[in-house]
C-alpha cells in the first residue's frame, strides 16, 4: 500500500510536535525518519495499529501491544544506547552529535518468555518526582526531560508515597 505524500508529511509533522512537547526527539535524518513514519502509517492500515515497522507483529493486538508505537522499550533503550530500536527516536546526546547511532539489539522478550504485567512492586518500578514542577511518574528510570517543565533527568527524586496514600486491599 503507498502512502500518501502530503499524508506521510503531515503526520512526520505531527508526530515531530509530540515528540518535542514530550521531551522526546525523532531521529534528524529526514529520509529515514520518513521512511519508519510510513512503516508506522502502513503498519496502521494493516493491522489497525501503528506496530514497530522494524518489528513482526502478529496482527493480534492483544499480543502486540507492547510494539505499538512508541513501544514499551523505547525509554529503556534511549537511555542505553541513544536511540529506539528503530532509530525512530533519539536522545539529546545523539541529537547534538556527543554520541554516534549504533545497533539497538532487540530488548523485547522472546514470545514464550513473554508475560503478563507484573504488579509494579515485584516488577521494580519507582515513583520519580520532578524536583521543579512536581510532575510524578512511575517507571524504572526517570525521563531523561521532564514533560512538563522540561528540567532535566537530574533535577528528578525518587519519591516515596506516603503510607496514607496507599490503598488497603
Ligand atoms: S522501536 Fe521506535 S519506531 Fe519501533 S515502536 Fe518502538 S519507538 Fe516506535
Amino acid at each position: 500500500m503507498s502512502i500518501d505524500a502530503e499524508r506521510l508529511r503531515k503526520t512526520h509533522e505531527q508526530l515531530k510536535a509530540d515528540a518535542e512537547a514530550g521531551g522526546y526527539h525523532l531521529n534528524p535524518d529526514a529520509e529515514w525518519t520518513l521512511g519508519l513514519v510510513e512503516g508506522l502509517l502502513t503498519n496502521e492500515g494493516r493491522y489497525g495499529y501503528p506496530a514497530c515497522p522494524c518489528r513482526l507483529a502478529s496482527g493480534k493486538k492483544e499480543d502486540d501491544l507492547d510494539i505499538i508505537c512508541p513501544c514499551d522499550y523505547r525509554d529503556p533503550d534511549l537511555s542505553e544506547w541513544g536511540a529506539c530500536y528503530c532509530a525512530l527516536y533519539v536522545s539529546d546526546e545523539v541529537l547534538d552529535g556527543k554520541r554516534a547511532l549504533q545497533a539497538v539489539p532487540e530488548r523485547r522478550p522472546a514470545k514464550r518468555e513473554r508475560r503478563a504485567p507484573e504488579p509494579q512492586a515485584a516488577a521494580g518500578i519507582r515513583l520519580w518526582r520532578c524536583r521543579v514542577c512536581g510532575y510524578l511518574c512511575a517507571r524504572e528510570e526517570p525521563p531523561g526531560v521532564c514533560p512538563v517543565c522540561k528540567a532535566k533527568r537530574d533535577r528528578f527524586e525518587p519519591f516515596v508515597l506516603p503510607p496514607s496514600a496507599i490503598p488497603v486491599t
